[in-house]
């Protein structure tokens, strides 16, 4: 499952190759790529033009000229590639998209993944996530208030962090990572925090994902994008997530993994007191 700098990512390299671009062609290979539209995709996208792109937390979208948007969820294995016409020969190839001399392919293996053209809040957020909390890199994110808010909610942090109504795009890898870093054991209850370790948190979790934003970037010039958030080039550098047995490397103790509302987190019973 992409996280919010995975799918990031997608979007930078989406942002480069399709604004500006005017859909001339669209053709729908799955019915599932295109569940829960009102509209036929074929018909209403050719001849708008694709104005910019936006997100918000793990989801990201498309806007276009109509002042609508192409929300696309990539859930377990949706890619977008970006190439010359006839170079994506998948077998899960759903839909396939004409832009000028572009095309548009949306690849999904496990088809959980669509693409919806949906209405546009004033916020410029897509109406159907308008319920999905701001995420920590967004202008409109309070760090104060959100930290405030996180230490009213009596479950475990980690459980907190990856609540989307809460703050969204901080998925179970981040969430590990942002806790390791700022020394916050992972069961430890939002409520009892101190307001300056709420507020660590959160910048920690800023800070983790914009790391593995700027390993991750650069991964675009090619000819072909592989915009592709399941590819593992953000593992590289991890300090908690996927090292139980392993020793920390802050402290040297050995990490430990624990069952949080049903997610495993993995942080150090060494150094992860707070
Ligand atoms: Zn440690």
């Amino acid at each position: 499952m992409p996280e919010l700098p995975e799918v990031e990512v997608v979007r930078r390299g989406l942002d480069r190759h399709l604004v500006g671009n005017t859909f001339s062609r669209v053709v729908v290979l799955h019915p599932r790529a295109v569940r829960g539209n009102d509209a036929d995709l074929e018909q209403v996208l050719p001849g708008l033009t694709v104005t910019g792109t936006g997100r918000r937390g793990k989801f990201m979208w498309l806007t276009l000229s109509d002042s609508a948007a192409l929300l696309v969820h990539l859930r377990m294995s949706g890619q977008m590639l970006v190439g010359a016409p006839g170079t994506v020969t998948s077998p899960h190839l759903r839909i396939r998209a004409q832009l000028g001399e572009t095309e548009l392919s949306f690849v999904d293996q496990r088809t959980f993944g669509s693409w919806q053209y949906v209405a546009l809040g004033a916020d410029g957020i897509p109406d159907t996530i308008g319920h999905i909390a701001p995420d920590p890199f967004e202008p409109s994110f309070d760090l104060v208030e959100r930290a405030r808010f996180i230490r009213t909610k009596s479950s475990a942090i980690k459980t907190v962090l990856l609540n989307q109504a809460i703050v969204s795009g901080i998925g179970s890898i981040y969430a590990d990572e942002a806790l390791w870093a700022a020394g916050v054991k992972p069961t430890r209850r939002a409520r009892s925090l101190r307001a300056s370790d709420a507020v660590r948190v959160l910048e920690e979790s800023r800070d983790v994902m914009a790391r593995a934003l700027d390993q991750g970037g650069t991964s675009f010039d090619s000819l072909y994008v592989n915009v592709n958030g399941s590819s593992g080039y953000f593992s590289r550098s991890l300090n908690a997530y996927g090292r139980a047995g392993s020793p920390c490397l802050r402290c040297g103790a050995k990490m430990r993994k624990v069952v949080v509302n049903g997610r495993s987190s993995t942080f150090c019973p060494g150094c992860q007191t707070l």
